[in-house]
């Protein structure tokens, strides 16, 4: 159109664009998911707005929350509306293709790797995946703030967006018309796409219905050539009617000359696709394990084989009662710990009496605990308040602090049914079942992706830091090559031992050479491993566990059971020490000691207890530079 202004895409964008539209990926399906999944947030922003303004929903049919699907074979288009929030220009600008989402450029390297096209919508950037199966697209929106506007594009870099005065008025929502492709002619058969919706729409909290055709059978005039299948179901069963009546009256005097014929009929309906009970209200001993893992792929965007790691189901009763359901997924998105202390976000969902609020509540967990996936449905959070007066609600702490309960109990339950770990009791008796194989090394699996999420809860989680600090992981001198646990290290203290003792730096492989390890080893002293560089940060909150202070050997202040034979070379090498001490500035070392650690090794520079240790000068370093 001449009067349409133009616009570029955003150079990431115009790249994922040119990617999809060249991609050979086979599962073209996914667009459709990634369209009722953006209807179904713009419902969920408009119906949120509603609580505080009931005037926002307009009346007549703008008030009824849903989607509808509408197949043209002629044309060849697919086109999908909502009565959602809508988007005023400025949002179909800003929204798709000109201000590109901190994922794309993620995306784009993951799918120049993979070519895998199935988390599209975890990186925010799911709308493009109609170029998967269109080569040409129309936007058509009606904020309430703003006119009804197209947008359009065929995916060649650029982008028009006009005033919209030819297409019906919309009300308020969008409608996305696609132009097939050739070789997407599949997704105009009807019986396709309702399978399709039926799959991608299970857990869309709001009624989907397709323009759907069906054939009946009608009595026609038995020379009458109309019936033309292209007519509406509504005129052809009004014309039925009154050929009926005036039938009625003749029939009688013709009988044996019937003057009507069967014929098929193409009749069109809106028939509803979904069933929109959500999952979180039904009891958990009704829900399969399929269910719970499809529910975790369509929260999660997480459209991959896995299943989740595990998952809890429960309600809440009491002064604040909800239920929630919480997931630990099968691995780490991929970018779980960048900019972790900048980044708002949680990734539950927040419902009241099955409104969905908000995914960006970060009252609900704390921030370590950003890894786990889910929701959250209470019918004593207040529903016409904002989102502010919300987030202060005295209730949210109780939430907070029971969800955080479940989520542990949780991760617990992980390494208490994995049969590698033995942590707490002895399972000499327990037989061995399928399940077994199942659980296996899941623990394991469990530390390798969210470990550090661990460690991050126990620095900032002086509460639970117990709780946490059982869930730790780490290898050690005698762990040969597995993890273990703290519990499990202190069973094989030795009865001398007082302190649990530990060493940090870069690799094991560095550590096990080290002079500090040599006569704690000949001993048969065991010490941890701690090779991450959280682990330092994570040391100087992790004091004590069950009454046990951790010591680092490369500290001061290790002590092993005394030897009679130390005092009398500390007296004998009296004046050696003494002398060193002066030759060595004083700004350079506070002590020269003899010591009883060392074996072969002749001498060691010791950090002083409450100081950096030398890993930690080494990670501090690399951090100014
Ligand atoms: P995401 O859904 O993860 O934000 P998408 O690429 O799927 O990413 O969509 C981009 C943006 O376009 C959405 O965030 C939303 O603002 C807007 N949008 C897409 N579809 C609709 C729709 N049906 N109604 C309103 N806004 C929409
Ligand atoms: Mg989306």
């Amino acid at each position: 159109r001449s009067d349409a202004e133009k616009f570029q895409f955003q150079a990431e964008v115009s790249r994922l664009m040119d990617i999809i539209i060249n991609s050979l990926y086979s599962n073209k399906d996914i667009f459709l998911r990634e369209l009722i999944s953006n209807a179904s947030d713009a419902l969920d922003k408009i119906r949120f707005l509603s609580l505080t303004d009931k005037e926002i929903l307009g009346e007549g049919n703008n008030t009824k929350l849903e989607m509808q699907i509408k197949l043209d074979k002629d044309k060849k288009i697919l086109s999908i509306r909502d009565r959602g929030i809508g988007m005023t220009k400025e949002d179909l600008i800003k929204n798709l293709g000109t201000i590109a989402k901190s994922g794309t450029s993620a995306f784009v390297e993951k799918m120049q790797s993979s070519g895998d096209l199935n988390l599209i919508g975890q990186f925010g950037v799911g709308f493009y995946s109609v170029y998967l199966v269109a080569d040409y697209v129309e936007v058509i929106s009606k904020h309430n703030n703003d006119k009804q506007y197209v947008w359009e594009s065929k995916a060649d870099g650029a982008f028009a967006i006009s005033e919209d005065t030819w297409n019906e008025p919309l009300g308020r929502g969008t409608e996305i018309r696609l132009h097939l492709r050739e070789e997407a002619g599949e997704y105009l058969d009807q019986s396709k796409l309702k399978d399709l919706v039926k799959t991608y729409s299970e857990f869309i909290n709001f009624p989907i219905h397709l323009w759907a055709s069906k054939e009946v059978d009608v009595e026609a005039p038995a020379d009458d050539e109309s019936g033309d299948e292209d007519e509406s179901s509504e005129s052809i069963t009004s014309e039925k009617g009154e050929e009926d009546a005036d039938k009625s009256e003749d029939e009688d005097e013709d009988e044996k000359t019937p003057k009507t014929k069967t014929v098929k009929e193409t009749t069109y309906e809106w028939e509803l696709l979904n069933n929109v009970k959500a999952i979180w209200l039904r009891n958990p001993k009704e829900v399969t394990d399929e269910e719970y893992t499809k529910f975790y792929h369509s929260l999660a965007k997480d459209f991959g084989e896995e299943k989740p790691m595990t998952w809890n189901h429960f309600t809440a009763e009491g002064d604040v009662e909800f239920k929630a359901v919480l997931f630990v997924p099968p691995k780490a998105p991929h970018n779980l710990y960048e900019s972790y202390y900048n980044t708002k976000r949680s990734n539950l969902k927040l419902y009241v009496r099955r409104v969905f609020i908000s995914d960006e509540f970060d009252e609900l967990l704390p921030k370590y605990l950003n890894f786990l996936k889910g929701l959250v449905d209470s019918d004593t959070l207040p529903l016409n308040v904002s989102r502010e007066m919300l987030q202060q609600h005295s209730s949210l702490k109780t939430i907070k602090k029971k969800l955080i309960g479940k989520a542990l109990g949780m991760i617990r339950r992980i390494s208490e049914e994995d049969p590698e770990e033995s942590t707490h009791k002895d399972k000499k008796d327990v037989e061995k079942s399928a399940e077994d194989d199942v659980k296996k090394g899941q623990y394991t699996k469990f530390w390798n992706n969210f470990g550090k999420s661990i460690k991050l809860g126990i620095i900032e989680d002086a509460t639970n830091r117990n709780r946490l600090a059982k869930l730790l992981r780490f290898e050690t001198t005698k762990s040969d090559g597995k993890l273990t646990s703290l519990d499990q290290y202190i069973s094989r203290m030795k009865s001398d031992q007082k302190d649990i003792l530990y060493i940090t730096g870069t690799s094991k492989e560095q550590l096990e050479k080290s002079p500090f390890l040599e006569r704690l080893k000949k001993k048969n002293y065991e010490v941890i491993f701690f090779t991450d560089p959280i682990d330092e940060y994570l040391m100087q909150y992790l004091i004590d566990y069950e009454d046990k202070k951790f010591q680092n050997v490369s500290k001061e202040g290790l002590e092993l059971g005394k030897d009679s034979k130390d005092k009398d070379l500390k007296e004998s090498f009296k004046d050696l020490t003494k002398w060193w001490k002066g030759a060595l500035a004083k700004d350079n070392v506070d002590n020269v000691k003899v010591s009883n650690l060392l074996d072969n090794t002749p001498c060691v520079v010791v950090a002083s207890k409450y100081s950096w240790s030398a890993n930690m000068e080494r990670i501090r370093q690399s951090q100014t530079l």
